[in-house]
Formats: C-alpha cells, sequence, structure tokens
C-alpha cells in the first residue's frame, strides 16, 4: 500500500471496516461518528449522507443546499438561490453552445433550447 495524497479519494466517502462481531463500521474520514450498522444497505445509505463534496458557501447562513455531486451543480444552485454572490464571486454561470453548425450562440441550457426554436435554424443553406 503506498501512502499517496491524491486528492480525487472516490472511495474514502464509502470506507468501511467489518467488526469482529461481522458489523459495518464506518471508517471515513468525512464521518465524525462512525457508526456501526448491522447490515450493509444501512451502512450505504448512511454513507450517501456524508457525500457532499459541494457545499454551498451560504450553509453557515442558512441555506439547506446538502450539496451537488459535481461544481456546476453547486454553480447552478448558486445562480438560482444566491445571484448576488455568485455574479459578486464570479462563479461560472453553466453555458451551453448552440450546436447548430457554425452559431456560436452560447447561454443556459434552457435559453439555448429556446434559441434554436425561434432562430429556427434551417438545414439547407439560404
Ligand atoms: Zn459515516
Ligand atoms: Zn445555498
Ligand atoms: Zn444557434
Amino acid at each position: 500500500m503506498q501512502q499517496s495524497s491524491d486528492q480525487q479519494q472516490s472511495s474514502d466517502e464509502l470506507a468501511y471496516a467489518r467488526t469482529a462481531t461481522g458489523e459495518f463500521k464506518c471508517t471515513s474520514s468525512r464521518c465524525k461518528t462512525q457508526p456501526v450498522f448491522k447490515r450493509k444497505c444501512d451502512l450505504t445509505k448512511h454513507q450517501n449522507n456524508h457525500r457532499r463534496p459541494r457545499e454551498c458557501p451560504k450553509a453557515n447562513e442558512g441555506c439547506p443546499y446538502e450539496g451537488g455531486a459535481e461544481q456546476k451543480d453547486l454553480n447552478r444552485h448558486l445562480w438560482s438561490h444566491h445571484p448576488v454572490y455568485a455574479r459578486e464571486n464570479n462563479i461560472p454561470e453553466e453555458k451551453t453552445q448552440c450546436d447548430y453548425p457554425g452559431c456560436d450562440y452560447k447561454g443556459r441550457k434552457d435559453n439555448v433550447r429556446r434559441h434554436k426554436e425561434n432562430v429556427r435554424h434551417r438545414r439547407e443553406q439560404p
């Protein structure tokens, strides 16, 4: 076993150990309580709770957002719930490029959809 300081230790949040009595103990370093479960499915359910890689920076101000799996989930949350914060901190807005060849329209996913409906990109050359 080598001791690497890999930041992407995705397995750590799911780390567990079997106790002498065959129970499942949560050993994740993200876990403060590290409880013991009789059944593995209960352990899995519990471990889902501390899978919060992206916490809302407003959590300490009472935001109930539990955190998304990915940065873009958090970004989307910030733009919809804390737009002032998002603007002040240059949080990247999720943008999608219009997939019509040659079109450089970029925007939020639903805007792109609307754009495509409004512009009605023609398949033929004009
Ligand atoms: Zn745990
Ligand atoms: Zn929030
Ligand atoms: Zn377009």
